[in-house]
């Protein structure tokens, strides 16, 4: 269903319920309102009465009596415990049904005396001035709880057909006026409130098409200028998606493509060239050998990466002792530097247990290491790892002597296939390292980063929130 017609709908219910209700107060139950708020104000006057009888001077009672009478039109009679009349004040000229006409005060008097409550409320018609009036009587009862008196009171009932029939038509029309305004008006909000959703909604087709660079409109609203602002944000991130993934297939293919032309030549080579020279077999056999080692190291990095922020690998739990973890891969590492020259120091902290992945805080750890050991400054050859137990967790440190990285560099290090080319690495590296980092620091939900300036090295960190806490005699809980 169109917006518009929902909404004129909705204004045609509302414009219904208005003159129902408008019917009902107006027309059906006016007569009832009206007795009601008759007899109310009707005892308010009596109660006012009552207590002036009680309270005031009879010269002061007569004067607010009758200026009570006069403003509310109502003929007064007031009698004392025997029945005998004590004051009396008619607005008809002994016409009402109290003075004259009708059955007269003593036939009020014995219906109030006879009635349980001590208040009667008559609706009688009077026959001399043909119309209907209301009798009100209540019995006065002095502080002592004795009955000093009764009052009458009788006032007329002003007739409601006219009012009825006049209100009738007044709702007839109201409610015709309701329904053209209603009608305008829910074509008006509609065309508001659609408009902007018209506008992005074409926006949205042209990117459905690939069209990135689409401009959603903001509308006249808040909502809908948060939905233009949101959808003009996820397409540029549709676009970046869209880069990275294009990205992503060039370098792959290019990373594959290397060392398959590589392993092709090379045995070429061999079946044409080199095949009866075992020396230079031997060698090119060696080549042969790395580039299918670099090839596997990448296809297993780019599985690994994949099922990594694919969410497919959950993290296996396990407690274990942290600074004995760094310690065994530093000692891995000690091949790598009694070969090379390199020099890896461990800087450990108190030993701490941490309840992580241990294989995949493991590969962090060696990944950093490697690229440590590739960027390290090469003349003196050093790389620093450090344990420091803080009150957020345990901070590993893996800290190199190299040329730093710049700082807009630092944002793209950890994107996948950010590579600095042209760099002779010691350590075979695939350029995912640092993806792989991020992708298991950040299913452990754990902190990390780099402090780097150019020409000072830089520092790779991440903190181990997981700590499991000590007894009260200091042993670890497991
Ligand atoms: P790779 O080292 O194979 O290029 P990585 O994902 O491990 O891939 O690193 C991505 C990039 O981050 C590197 O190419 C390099 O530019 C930068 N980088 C990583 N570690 C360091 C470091 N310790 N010092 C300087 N630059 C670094």
């Amino acid at each position: 269903m169109r917006l518009s017609v929902k909404i004129w709908l909705f204004f045609m219910i509302f414009v219904c319920v208005v003159f129902l209700l408008m019917w009902l107060f107006q027309v059906v139950f006016l007569e009832r309102f009206y007795e009601s708020f008759k007899i109310r104000d009707t005892a308010k006057v009596a109660d006012q009465l009552v207590s002036a009888y009680h309270t005031k001077t009879d010269e002061a009672f007569e004067k607010s009596a009758c200026e009570m009478a006069l403003r509310n039109e109502m003929c007064i009679e007031i009698l004392d415990s025997d029945g005998r009349e004590v004051y009396y004040d008619c607005m008809y000229n002994g016409k009402c049904l109290l003075h004259g006409a009708g059955s007269g005060t003593f036939f009020y008097l014995m219906d109030l005396q006879q009635s349980d409550s001590g208040v009667i409320c008559r609706r009688i018609f009077n026959n001399t001035l043909q119309n209907e009036m209301l009798v009100y009587g209540c019995t006065m009862v002095g502080s002592d709880g004795g009955v000093t008196g009764y009052l009458l009171l009788n006032s007329p009932i002003v007739p409601m057909e006219s009012t009825i029939s006049i209100l009738k038509r007044q709702t007839m029309q109201i409610t015709v006026l309701l329904a053209i305004f209603g009608a305008v008006m829910s074509l008006f909000v509609a065309r508001i409130i659609s408009t902007p959703i018209v506008k992005i909604t074409h926006s949205a087709k042209r990117l459905a098409h690939g069209d990135y660079g689409t401009q959603f409109e903001s509308g006249g609203y808040a909502e809908a200028d948060d939905l233009a602002q949101t959808l003009t944000y996820a397409a540029r991130e549709l676009s970046k998606t869209d880069a990275m993934q294009r990205d992503l297939i060039a370098n792959v293919s290019h990373d594959l493509r290397t060392p398959l032309t590589m392993l092709k030549a090379y045995a070429e080579m061999i079946r044409d060239l080199s095949g009866n020279d075992p020396v230079k077999r031997e060698q090119h056999l060696n080549i042969i050998i790395e580039e299918t080692d670099r090839l596997s190291l990448l296809v297993n990095d780019m599985l690994d990466l994949s099922k990594l922020e694919s969410g497919t690998q959950k993290l296996e739990r396990s407690v274990f002792d942290i600074t004995q973890c760094v310690a065994e891969i530093v000692h891995r590492y000690e091949g790598i530097s009694e070969q090379m020259g390199y020099h890896i120091h461990f800087a450990p902290d108190e030993p701490c247990l941490v309840r992580c992945d241990a294989g995949k805080i493991d590969r962090v750890i060696g990944n950093l290491i490697n690229n440590a050991i590739n960027y390290t400054s090469k003349e003196d050859k050093q790389v620093f790892v450090a344990q420091k137990n803080t009150p957020q967790g345990v901070r590993i440190e893996v800290r190199d002597t190299g040329d730093g990285i710049e700082e807009e560099k630092i944002k793209l290090i950890f994107d996948q296939y950010y590579r600095s080319e042209n760099h002779k690495r010691e350590v075979m590296g695939t350029g995912l390292g640092l993806s792989i980092v991020k992708a298991i620091l950040k299913l452990h939900a754990y902190d990390y980063g780099v402090d780097s300036k150019p020409g000072e090295g830089s520092v790779f960190w991440f903190t181990i929130r997981d700590v499991v806490l000590k007894d009260e005699e200091g042993k670890n809980f497991a």
